[in-house]
């Protein structure tokens, strides 16, 4: 059988097998959803794997989420070239359709504020990029819970319950702490990336994550190590009471890119407003 044709036994049989869409309660889950996007790799060479049986509403209305994150898994302080760059240039012209406040709330690049960055010791130009408004945020918390339940269905074996809940936390330009990050990777013994034959997808996408098999998982996914997401998913009954209750303190403007979410992805309508 060829690759093409493989390929499509495995759309066929990933979309025949699912009861439901990955994301909300929808039954007609008639798309396939790659998660992590294919954009988010180089020459859109993605490994196969966690793809997932999604519903039109889901999977069209959050491809504005997908652009915004795949321009700041890319994007680097220090002024890019080769694939980067040309991708970089798709995910913005992306991101201008799809989800055009997001741009407008970055510093415009012409009139960004030029900053001297030292690494190893050379200073190098390069351009101060804000990413702290409200559609940047809203898109970029789609683009969390979506990574939080596609990664509780990929490990857990099923799409997560609708009374379930989701805390996640995303980090621009390796904006996690080292100390919070090695701390966090102390609770996540395991280790993962998409392979397919000999490609693996290294460190354009990988995650270290800790679940019990049933109804909980926590995981931090690293992309191109620009872009960090944190997530908490469980619908457990025996998990969720004490885990809406350590949530809840973990939001807030303390941490600008994190929220306590439901599966659905309830805000969708609203990033078309
Ligand atoms: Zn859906």
């Amino acid at each position: 059988m060829g690759e093409a044709n493989r390929r499509s036994a495995s759309r066929a049989e990933i979309l025949k097998s699912a009861k439901r869409c990955v994301y909300c309660s929808s039954t007609s889950a008639t798309t396939i959803e790659h998660m992590p996007p294919r954009g988010m790799f180089e020459g859109k060479d993605r490994p196969s794997g966690w793809e997932f049986a999604c519903c039109d509403r889901c999977n069209e209305g959050s491809r504005g989420s997908d652009a915004v994150a795949q321009l700041f898994a890319l994007i680097e302080p220090i002024s890019v070239s080769g694939w980067k760059g040309d991708q970089i240039s798709r995910a913005m012209a992306a991101v201008r359709k799809q989800a055009p406040k997001v741009l407008s709330e970055l510093s415009p690049l012409g009139k960004s504020r030029p900053v001297l960055l030292n690494r190893k010791g050379l200073l190098h130009e390069a351009v101060e990029l804000k990413a702290d408004g409200p559609a940047t945020k809203a898109h970029l918390d789609v683009f969390a819970a979506k990574m939080a339940m596609a990664t509780f269905a990929t490990y857990i074996g099923r799409p997560m319950n609708m009374d379930g809940i989701i805390y996640t936390q995303w980090f621009l330009n390796r904006g996690m702490g080292q100390d919070a990050y090695h701390a966090s990777l102390s609770i996540m013994p395991s280790f993962d990336e998409l392979r397919q034959g000999r490609k693996t997808s290294g460190k354009q996408f990988h995650l270290h994550y800790n679940t019990d098999l049933s109804s909980l998982i926590v995981g931090l996914i690293s992309f191109h190590g620009c872009l960090t997401v944190m997530l908490v998913a469980s619908d457990g009954d025996e998990f969720r009471p004490t885990l809406d209750n350590m949530l809840q303190r973990m939001i807030g403007p303390h941490r600008p890119g994190s929220q306590l979410t439901e599966p659905g992805l309830p805000n969708l309508e609203f990033l078309r407003s």
